[in-house]
């Protein structure tokens, strides 16, 4: 296959930026441009709730910069996109391409009823910095949601001594971590002063502007700060009418192609589509976001995938408890303790799966991916 004439990437963030960063290294010397919708410019998502909600010296040190790289920066958002005449719009005008790489990333997913005022959630710097403020003066706080981002912003209110609620239908982590961490999870953040509220359906934002949560149950709870952590949007609405994307985003194949001819799709926009017993499937983890944004370049180019276009590590951390992990989510059952103990907060964790695989976790240990990575492989070969 030639090389594409023209490269254009859709979404200036981490998925974004590795795309163009790669494709420059593997050889495109070709027109590329990069739309962005943020004025900013491209920075790094994961500080925003571990160190941006604390510490304003941090909104420096985010930017994920392009190194002066050969590329044509357009800050406009893409609003359609026609797949037959291989054209983009923005706001700004027209662009053609051989060659599209999707990286539009997600929003975050909203509770609020229409109309309804305040809802605070937490997936730009300019949300970060608008829950900062928010925190300095809160006494009280309903996080709703007990995922990662969920427990992450609950540790950001304990960090300031704000009693905090989290409340979800399933317990914290449970859907990524399983059971086993879930429970020692929730034990330590108790300590911590966040208290955890199982409900039995979903939860609705209450008062306008938002001040407080109902429950299917009756209970209603109100706090001086309500962060909404339920999930995130993938962008697509400037595909529409396309056929690329669906409810899960844009679906790829394991080369991130699409089932367009010439537009390739990296990062949180994307699911993977089912294979074989495997069903449609989103990761919408920073690992993922660079492994694809390669592996899209790659396919963009007509070339060999430089790696797998998938990276299963991932990393959270729940008041000041780093948790590290490789391999398949969710970890059934009881992990084997290779070194250390869970109830003494630092401890090297594995767990093996019936379909000959294992899950490397570091909790509240240093150490670094590439070691959990070996663990994960020699486990999984016992
Ligand atoms: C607060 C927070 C903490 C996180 N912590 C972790 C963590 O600890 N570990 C982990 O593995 N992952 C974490 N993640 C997830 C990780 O940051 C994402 O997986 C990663 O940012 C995905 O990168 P992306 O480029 O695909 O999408 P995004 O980062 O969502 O970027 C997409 C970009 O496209 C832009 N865009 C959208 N629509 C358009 C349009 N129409 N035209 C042009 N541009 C558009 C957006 O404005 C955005 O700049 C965290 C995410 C958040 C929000």
């Amino acid at each position: 296959m030639t090389a594409a004439r023209s490269v254009l990437v859709v979404g200036e963030s981490l998925a974004g930026t590795t795309a163009v960063r790669h494709l420059r290294a593997l050889g495109h010397a070709g027109p590329l441009t990069l739309v962005g919708a943020e004025e900013q410019g491209a920075y790094s998502r994961p500080p925003l709730s571990k160190v941006v909600l604390k510490d304003p010296s941090a909104d420096e040190t985010l930017g994920l910069a392009l190194d002066g790289l050969d590329v044509d920066v357009i800050r406009s958002p893409a609003v359609a996109a026609d797949t037959d005449r291989r054209t983009v719009t923005t706001a700004d005008g027209r662009i053609g391409y051989d060659a599209l790489i999707v990286a539009t990333g997600a929003d975050a997913r909203r509770l609020a009823a229409p109309g309804q005022r305040g809802e605070l959630v937490l997936r730009t710097l300019e949300d970060a910095r608008r829950l900062r403020a928010r925190l300095a003066d809160a006494t009280s706080a309903i996080v709703v949601g007990a995922g990662f981002l969920g427990m992450e912003v609950a540790s950001a209110c304990a960090a300031r001594g704000i009693p905090v609620t989290v409340v979800d239908t399933d317990r914290p982590l449970e859907r990524v971590l399983g059971a086993y961490l879930s429970a020692e999870i929730t034990a330590r953040a108790a300590t911590h002063g966040i208290r955890f509220l199982q409900a039995s359906g979903f939860a609705t934002l209450t008062g306008d502007p938002v001040r407080g949560v109902a429950l299917p149950d009756g209970t209603e709870l109100t706090a001086d700060l309500v962060v909404t952590c339920a999930g995130e949007v993938p962008c697509v609405d400037w595909l529409e009418g396309t056929g690329l994307a669906g409810r899960l985003g844009v679906g790829i194949d394991h080369a991130c192609a699409t089932t367009v001819p010439g537009v390739f799709a990296a990062g949180d926009v994307t699911y993977l589509r089912a294979q074989g017993t495997q069903p449609d499937r989103r990761a919408p983890f920073w690992s993922n976001a660079v492994a694809q944004g390669r592996a899209a370049a790659a396919s963009a180019l007509g070339l060999p995938l430089p790696g797998p276009a998938h990276d299963d590590y991932f990393w959270t951390e729940v008041t000041g408890l780093s948790v590290k992990v490789v391999g398949r989510l969710p970890l059934l059952g009881e992990p084997t303790a290779v070194q250390g103990s869970v109830a003494d907060g630092r401890a090297l964790l594995t767990w093996n799966h019936a379909d000959g695989t294992s899950t490397a976790v570091a909790y509240g240990l240093r150490k670094p991916v590439a070691a959990l990575r070996a663990l994960a492989a020699t486990s999984s070969s016992d």
